[in-house]
This record gives structure tokens, C-alpha cells and sequence, in this order.
């Protein structure tokens, strides 16, 4: 069983009453994370959002009687030997009970109309048990200096279907200091023609509608405390993109924490890259930052139904691969250099490379493992990595073309591909040795 993960912050920063309201907030984190332990069985290491022993056809007959079965906000349970669906606000009562008392407390607490507004809404979507209103009251704060991701929103974790959501919390502070990052991406936005493909919601949704906050993270739960995102876009679903905008969060300590522990220490695995630190650590935030402005608007309304399993790590890859190649169009409109061009280049890299050298021990990192297989074989097929004296070089240049290559392959592959020419495609390229033989270096 995990336990939810708490940040360093500096208390001395916030008042007494803003202390309060942070340990009120860390409650509620608690109480996510008391349902996601009911919905997770860490042992068996799946949800239990569906009976076990109940094949998948059962269920999609089930389904047909009772959308509810298949539906984001419940549970299916057997009732004498009947599939049925169980609301999460019935099933977690007791939990979503105390989450309103203490949202309403949080209220009481907040210093301004903005805050205490934004708690009474979630309160009042969760008593409704209404999880679309608390994700849209979330998608709505975009400057308050308290944030909360919380309720069901990721399907992740739904191996059968992809359909139910599971509980999950991240409370966060505002971080000001970073409104520098925060220009530099809002230029970035003004500037994506290129991620605006035909048939993709982006094409419909200006770039306003894109909107990025920058925070320090205070406390994860649920499967956040295991994962440790850096950032999230949100909502999921292209229509709800289409009508709301995405809302993309970036958590800078815990992505500083991560390039620190998890990134940095590959970088003397490489052929000297010719970057310092900070550099590099600037491209792998642009790098992140790309890839949930990218995945937040290049959606595609059938591209789940399409891909089948495969729809993951399509999505994933093609997030990275078309966000670097859309920042090759910023170095020619002059918004970033050539030096930080190459360090987002070098980011990408570290980064599949941290996903390779990790994924057999956290099984969600195997749909991001797949994509960066497929590419970090091709790049070796075509010279734009090699392993010289032990160590990985990389060309930059060749490495460029690659990826603008690979990008318009998995563009296709989003708009219009169907499931058999994605296994076509992993089929080929997606050959997890490549980790090993990197991993040898
Ligand atoms: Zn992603």
C-alpha cells in the first residue's frame, strides 16, 4: 500500500491562516487516498472496478441493459449472480461525506472570494456526486494561489475497458516566480499552427483556450503518490477540449525533483552533450511542457475507438515527438535558439532513456516505453545515434529529421490509423532490446 507523498514548501511563506487551510487541504488528500486504496488492490496490482472472475463479454452484455455498467463513475459488482453498477458516491459514501465537510471548512478558512467560492463548487459537485462540474470548477482555476486536482480522472488504471476513472488528489501553490517559463510557453501557444492537424480538436479551439499554471506541489495521492507527475492536461476527452480548453498544471519542484533524481544522472551515459545542467534542465521543462500543450490539443474524437490498446502509446509518443517538432518551428520563428532547440532534443532523450531503464518495475510506464522503443530503434537503424567508446552520441541534426519523420508517421497513425496498422508499426520498431543495449553503454 502506498502513502501519499508531501512536498518541502516553505511555511514561512504562507500566513496562519493559509498554514490552516494547507493542513485542511492535506486532509482531503488523505480521504482520496483511503478510496483509491479501496479501488486498488496494490497486491493483485490492478483496480477493482469490475468482479473478478467476469469475462470482458460478460460485462459488454451486462452493458447493454444498463449503460451505467460501463459508465466513468461506477463500479460493477455481482448481485446474486447479476452484473450491477454502483454509484461512486454511493460506493464511497462514508469518504465523499467527509470530503464536504472539509471542503466546506476550507471555505470557511479562505481568504478571498475566489477561493472560497472555488471550494464551495467542488464541494457541492462531489455531494452531487457530479464529477464532470468538480473537473470543470478545476479546469476554472487558473490563478487562484490554491489549486486542487481532485476526484475521478484518468482512466489509466482500467486495464479492461478504459473507461472508469479512478480517485486521485494533488494539492498545489501558485508559483509566481515562474511567470518567466509562463511568458516564454504562452508565446510558445500563440505560435501552434503546427499543432493544429485537420480533424483534431485543436483545429477548432484557439489558442486562449489553452491554458498553463505554473505551481509548487504541496501533496499527492492516490496513484499520484507512486506515479509523481510533473504536469498534467486536462480534461481527456476531445469534446470536453472542444468546449472548455485544456488546462495544463506543471508542478516545478516536483519536476525539478525528478531532473535531479531520475534525469540528470544519465547525462554521463552520452557522448559530452555540450550543455551545462540548468540548460539541459530548461530543455527537458520545455520538453514537458510541449508534450501536454500537444497531447492537450491533438486529440482526435475516434482515435481511442481506433487504436484499441494501442491508443496510449500513440497518444504518448506522438505528444513528444510532434511537441519537439513543433519547437523546430519556434527556432525558426526566432523564439528560442538553436542551443535550446538541442537541449529540448537531449531532454527527449534522457528522458526515454529514464523510461527504459525503469519500465519493468512500474508497469505505467510501459505504454511511453513502447513509443520511445520504436524510436530510439529507428534512430539507430539511421545513424542519428550510435554507441561510440561505450557511450551514446547523438546528432543532433540527423536525430531532427528523424523525428520529423517518425512524427508524421504517428500523426497519420492518430488521424486515420486503425488497430492492425499500429501492430504493424510496434510490430516492427517496437523492440524493447533497444533499452538493454543502451543499458549496456
Ligand atoms: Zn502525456
Amino acid at each position: 500500500m502506498t502513502k501519499p507523498r508531501f512536498f518541502e514548501f516553505p511555511k514561512s511563506k504562507f500566513s496562519k491562516k493559509e498554514r490552516e487551510l494547507i493542513a485542511i487541504l492535506c486532509e482531503v488528500g488523505e480521504v482520496i487516498h483511503k478510496i483509491w486504496d479501496k479501488q486498488y488492490d496494490s497486491k493483485a496490482g490492478r483496480a477493482n472496478f469490475y468482479p473478478s472472475g467476469v469475462s470482458k463479454k460478460q460485462i459488454v452484455e451486462a452493458a447493454k441493459k444498463d449503460k451505467d455498467i460501463l459508465a466513468p463513475y461506477t463500479l460493477v459488482k455481482k448481485d446474486k449472480g447479476k452484473l450491477v453498477a454502483v454509484s461512486y458516491r454511493d460506493e464511497y459514501k462514508k469518504e465523499i461525506d467527509q470530503i464536504c465537510v472539509l471542503l466546506d471548512k476550507a471555505a470557511d478558512v479562505a481568504d478571498s472570494r475566489g477561493m472560497r467560492k472555488f471550494f464551495l463548487q467542488t464541494r457541492k459537485a462531489f455531494d452531487k456526486g457530479d464529477f464532470n462540474t468538480a473537473l470543470r470548477v478545476y479546469l476554472g482555476n487558473i490563478d487562484l494561489q490554491f489549486d486542487i486536482l481532485v476526484g475521478p480522472t484518468e482512466t489509466y488504471n482500467d486495464k479492461l475497458f478504459g473507461k472508469k476513472k479512478a480517485f486521485e488528489y494533488i494539492l498545489s501553490v501558485y508559483n509566481p516566480e515562474e511567470s518567466k517559463y509562463v511568458e516564454q510557453m504562452e508565446r510558445v501557444m500563440q505560435n501552434i499552427s503546427i499543432l493544429k492537424p485537420k480533424r483534431s480538436v485543436a483545429e477548432k479551439i484557439d489558442a486562449k483556450k489553452v491554458r498553463v499554471r505554473v505551481d509548487d506541489a504541496i501533496m499527492y495521492a492516490g496513484p499520484n503518490a507512486s506515479l509523481h507527475p510533473s504536469s498534467t492536461n486536462l480534461p481527456n476527452e476531445p469534446e470536453m477540449v472542444a468546449k472548455y480548453g485544456t488546462k495544463i498544471s506543471v508542478y516545478r519542484n516536483a519536476m525539478h525533483d525528478k531532473f535531479e533524481k531520475k534525469i540528470k544522472p544519465h547525462v554521463s551515459r552520452f557522448v559530452d552533450i555540450g550543455l551545462t545542467d540548468s540548460e539541459l534542465e530548461e530543455g527537458y521543462f520545455r520538453l514537458i511542457m510541449l508534450h501536454e500543450i500537444t497531447e492537450g490539443v491533438v486529440k482526435f474524437s475516434d482515435m481511442q475507438k481506433r487504436l484499441e490498446q494501442y491508443f496510449d502509446a500513440v497518444r504518448e509518443f506522438n505528444a513528444f515527438i510532434l511537441g519537439v517538432k513543433s519547437a523546430s518551428y519556434h527556432v525558426l520563428q526566432g523564439l528560442i535558439d538553436t542551443k535550446q532547440y538541442h537541449s529540448i532534443l537531449f531532454g527527449l532523450m534522457l528522458y526515454g532513456i529514464d523510461v527504459g531503464a525503469r519500465y519493468q518495475n512500474d508497469s505505467s510506464l510501459i505504454e511511453y516505453a513502447r513509443g520511445f522503443s520504436v524510436l530510439l530503434s529507428f534512430a539507430l537503424e539511421r545513424g542519428s545515434i550510435e554507441i561510440v567508446d561505450k557511450k551514446i552520441k547523438v546528432d543532433p541534426v540527423m536525430l531532427s529529421s528523424d523525428i520529423d519523420v517518425m512524427s508524421s508517421v504517428m500523426l497519420q497513425l492518430s488521424e486515420e490509423g486503425s488497430v492492425s496498422d499500429a501492430e504493424t508499426l510496434f510490430n516492427e520498431y517496437a523492440d524493447f532490446s533497444v533499452f538493454e543495449k543502451l543499458e549496456k553503454v
